[in-house]
């Protein structure tokens, strides 16, 4: 099977060293494997993200001598697929609304002694799970803000037991438990960062999934949507996080770290992926 994979930066920033990386890491397996390399802009979240940093993110790509295949999938522009994916979790009986705030959540986990915790804090305690239908469709209909959450344990029941393979790892067991009943839309941005990539790999026909370690807790996460909606399994190789000489991984708000910056300064192409770890273009 041919080896297709992705690079799929947010433009919420422009890219630093460690967006660098993973990129020429990608671009890599692609033609190492003589693959093809995809790039997708994954800018669902409108508020966070500006088209200058897109132009920004494929100059600088370009710059650090990466090429790509053309269209370049710009999410969104596809709001429909997502929303059509979502409708099909829904008709599944397996999304829920969920009025809980930023601030009801955090009282929560302060009132509880053990509140069970996930990668990205304490997990959702099921609050509004068990809301009755009459309830929900009042408060959506009186405008409320709400999220739409996947009820895991009923999906994880529906799917069974899963694994996927990680080209690093070897083979690995879901636990879908282990993100909790994650949020799969929001009343103003009807998709999420889950369903969107899990959707878009399939339908860009990507086979290896690459991307930075610190996102090996959302491929659970993907392997569940898959399996749902009925997307084939990409493998997976999650990679190390580069860090600065410091050890710290690198971050948008770094910004004499981003490429930009770099180039700005005068620093070359090679040098640039030299401190990648990549030979020169
Ligand atoms: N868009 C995500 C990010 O910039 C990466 C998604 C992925 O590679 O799965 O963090």
């Amino acid at each position: 099977m041919e080896t297709v994979t992705r690079f799929a930066p947010s433009p919420t920033g422009r890219l630093h060293l460690g967006h660098a990386y993973s990129a020429l890491f990608a671009e890599a397996a692609a033609r190492d494997a003589g693959g093809r390399f995809l790039l997708r802009i994954e800018d669902i979240d409108r508020g966070r993200c500006r088209s200058g940093f897109e132009d920004g993110i494929l100059e600088d790509l370009a710059w650090l001598g990466l090429r790509w295949e053309t269209p370049v999938r710009r999410q969104s522009d596809h709001m429909a697929d997502y929303r059509q994916a979502l409708d099909r979790l829904q008709a599944a009986g397996l999304l829920y609304p969920c009025f809980c705030t930023r601030k009801d959540l955090r009282a929560e986990a302060e009132g509880s002694v053990r509140a069970p915790h996930g990668p990205d804090g304490p997990l959702y305690p099921g609050i509004c799970r068990g809301l009755p239908d009459a309830v929900a469709a009042a408060r959506i209909a009186a405008g409320d803000a709400f999220a739409l959450r996947l009820d895991m344990a009923q999906a994880a029941a529906r799917v069974g037991p899963l694994t996927f393979t990680d080209r690093a790892r070897g083979t690995i067991a879901v636990d879908p438990e282990s993100c909790g009943d994650v949020v799969l839309a929001r009343k103003d941005v009807a998709t999420s960062y889950h369903l969107a990539v899990t959707w878009d790999d399939a339908l860009q026909g990507v086979t290896l999934v690459t991307r930075g370690e610190d996102l090996l807790h959302a491929t659970h996460v993907h392997r569940v949507l898959q399996a749902l909606l009925g997307l084939p399994e990409p493998a997976y190789h999650h990679h190390p996080l580069l860090t600065d000489d410091a050890g710290r991984r690198f971050a948008k708000r770094d910004r004499a770290e981003t490429i930009q910056a770099m180039r700005d300064s005068g620093t070359s192409t090679d040098d640039v992926r030299a401190r990648a770890g990549y030979p020169a273009a």
